[in-house]
């Protein structure tokens, strides 16, 4: 049985399409997962490969490549976009995890506001930011947001404890556990196989 559900192969086209080259270029592994959904990946700029971990937002030209290839823009110089994102990731990742961190959530989410208008070609919604650099990362939890109202309990970690990924479950049953049945599902199934053999 596949962990993993439909639609998650067409996400993934040309993700990290400006990103790959330059992950290659500074010789870090491709990222793994790349094309969830904005909110999801935000918390997937960081994931831990062959014992090493990478972070993405440790590097201004990784993270630009990364703003790129979300279509996010970088309005304020580099180094401020990146704490509001830093803030906006962990603050998510505690909240998922099932931690009190909503204030903070909030409290990058105040630096935004939706003004809503009605276009030439129908209805139109404007960003508004109180806070250019805090742009980016507002943007990012609002999809998460839309995508936690849309399909609440989709989004989780990877159930391997060693794992940082996190992944929308898009399967029908919405009993996915892992990032990848191939890298960490099999891994955990083993360990626990050769643990119960080594119990007998
Ligand atoms: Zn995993």
């Amino acid at each position: 049985m596949s962990s993993r559900g439909g639609g998650d192969g067409a996400a993934n086209a040309g993700a990290d399409e400006v990103l790959a080259p330059v992950l290659a270029r500074h010789e870090w592994p491709a990222r793994p997962l790349a094309g969830q959904p904005l909110g999801v990946d935000l918390l997937n700029t960081r994931w831990a490969a062959g014992g090493v971990d990478y972070d993405l937002f440790e590097h201004d030209e990784l993270t630009a490549a990364w703003l790129v290839d979300r279509k996010l823009r970088q309005a304020a110089p580099l180094p401020a976009v990146r704490a509001h994102l830093r803030e906006a990731r962990d603050a998510l990742a505690e909240v998922i995890a099932g931690r009190d961190a909503r204030a903070r959530l909030n409290a990058v989410l105040d630096h935004g506001r939706l003004r809503l208008a009605l276009g030439e070609h129908g209805p139109v919604e404007h960003e508004e930011f109180d806070d250019p650099a805090a742009g980016a990362a507002w943007t990012c939890l609002r999809a998460y947001l839309r995508l936690s109202d849309a399909a609440p309990g989709r989004i989780r970690r990877c159930e391997n404890p060693d794992c940082v990924l996190h992944f929308h479950d898009v399967s029908r049953s919405g009993d996915r556990r892992w990032c990848s049945m191939a890298v960490c599902g099999n891994r955990l199934k083993a360990r626990r196989h050769s643990a119960r053999v080594r119990g007998r």
